[in-house]
């Protein structure tokens, strides 16, 4: 091939195909390879939403698998379709080895908003558009409305409400909004929070003297977007404020979208002029989706990643896994993976042979509370503590000892167990599996102590 540098990236592309099927996603291929100068090896996202994915979950990995193809010690970077690939880098402060701060790169700030008490937008997933969001019946009027909003912000729903159980699209319909806005209206002024980081921000500003920033900064969004509004919580000066700031916003004809596991008046604690404010625009439900929405969602889910799943195969898993969608996500990574390792196109046979563990993997044969109790006994911390920011040892252990067990013995997601433990990155999660992993074989306690657990709660160990 006369081309080196899409020479490297090819061989990188099989590479992480073959070995980190988690993080692949089909558009993986519309990257560009740049090239290499002073040891970083420069890739070009096709959009911006998808340099902030491969920014976040992929530098690390992309660099190993790089070093793995190329035996050279180089560090991938990411650049949007827009910015500039440097001529030369300088080498100053650039390369991110490992342990190594990163950062000290001029990346665009994201959104004219990064300000000391005001964090960074949440991640967007470029996989959730609408496009790939299944209408069925029982999400058709949601999607209706976040299309509606997306369209034309400060419609007359707002504020959208969605709600519904987990796992049933509603970060996703969030997400499309966000998409979607950026892509018809690029100056939009956008911010995608959690209830939690947005009153992490507001008590900072509170705290810092700086209220009337934030409160400017609050004012001068087009649309805000606030995903799992039930973990609203605070002091009651923060909740004061929190409502003040959500009525300006809301009188200034601004969008605000929410999302929610349950219906404003079935929230705890929430007080009533704040459920009066939620109900005021539309609210709106999802629900598990059907057999036939089902089978169209696996399908598109494999698409997305690159694999075809023939069309009695895809009825089969449907009728299997039914309780939500991340579950069917589940049956595809594992069906990915069982492809990868035996390169074999699916199959109905090879897909019921390995959903037969799937279903069984699905059936919750431990609680995550016991699982968890366990844990927090053993090292004597507390479940509030796990859930925390707190980064010492005595608390960042157990912490890791609690995500493994959750990975290695109930269904959930590296995302869901993240997320329930303090809104942490899928990345987090994996490490701290590798980690604890490769604990157990040096530390004959710890090693003993998840044997204990296993056998108690009768689980096969890995
Ligand atoms: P929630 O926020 O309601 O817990 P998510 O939006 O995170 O759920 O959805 C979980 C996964 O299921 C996501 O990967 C999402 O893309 C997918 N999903 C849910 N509903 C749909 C749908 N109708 N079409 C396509 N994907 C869906
Ligand atoms: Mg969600």
């Amino acid at each position: 091939m006369a081309d080196p540098d899409r020479e490297i990236w090819e061989k990188v592309l099989s590479h992480l195909r073959a070995h980190e099927h988690e993080i692949c996603r089909q558009w993986f291929d519309d990257i560009e390879p740049i090239g290499v100068a002073d040891g970083v090896y420069r890739l070009r996202a096709p959009q911006d939403v998808h340099r902030n994915y491969l920014e976040k979950h992929c530098s690390e990995v992309f660099s190993a698998a790089v070093q793995s193809v190329t035996e050279r010690l180089l560090t991938v970077r990411f650049i949007g379709p827009m910015d500039a690939a440097p001529q030369h880098a300088t080498g100053n402060g650039h390369s991110k080895t490992n342990g190594k701060p990163r950062k000290q790169v001029i990346v665009p700030p994201v959104g004219a908003n990064a300000g000391p008490s005001w964090r960074e937008s949440l991640p967007v997933s470029p996989d959730h558009t609408f496009d790939n969001f299944i209408v069925g019946q029982e999400n058709r009027l949601a999607h209706a409305a976040a299309k509606a909003v997306a369209r034309d912000a400060g419609c007359e729903y707002n504020p959208l409400f969605i709600y519904g159980g987990v796992g049933l699209g509603k970060t996703h319909l969030l997400q499309a909004i966000w998409l979607e806005v950026k892509a018809t209206r690029p100056d939009a002024n956008i911010h995608y929070t959690s209830a939690e980081g947005f009153t992490t921000d507001l008590q900072a500003a509170m705290q810092s003297g700086q209220l009337a920033d934030f409160r400017d900064r609050v004012l001068n969004l087009d649309l805000l977007i606030i995903d799992d509004i039930q973990f609203l919580t605070g002091r009651a000066s923060t909740r004061e404020e929190f409502f003040h700031t959500f009525n300006n916003l809301h009188q200034a004809g601004r969008q605000i979208v929410l999302s929610s596991d349950a219906p404003p008046d079935d929230i705890p604690d929430l007080e009533s002029r704040l459920v009066s404010r939620f109900k005021s625009g539309l609210v709106i439900d999802v629900r598990p989706p059907v057999f036939e929405t089902r089978i169209e969602i696996l399908k598109r889910k494999a698409s997305i990643r690159g694999l075809t799943i023939p069309d009695d195969a895809a009825s089969f898993i449907a009728q299997h896994v039914q309780r939500n969608v991340r579950e069917l996500e589940g049956a595809i990574t594992r069906l990915q993976m069982i492809q990868q390792l035996d390169g074999r196109r699916l199959s109905l046979e090879s897909v019921r042979e390995s959903l037969g563990e799937t279903i069984k993997e699905l059936k919750p044969q431990v609680s995550t509370d016991q699982l968890i109790a366990s844990v927090t006994d053993y090292f004597n911390v507390r479940l509030p503590d796990l859930q925390s920011k707190r980064r010492q040892k005595s608390i960042a252990f157990p912490r890791q000892v609690a995500m493994y067990l959750l990975r290695q013995h109930t269904r959930f997601s590296l995302e869901e167990i993240g997320g329930y433990f303090g809104g942490r990155d899928h990345t987090t999660v994996m490490h701290a599996v590798r980690t604890i992993a490769r604990k157990r074989t040096e530390d004959e306690t710890l090693d003993h102590f998840i044997e204990s657990v296993e056998q108690r709660f009768g689980l096969d160990a890995e």
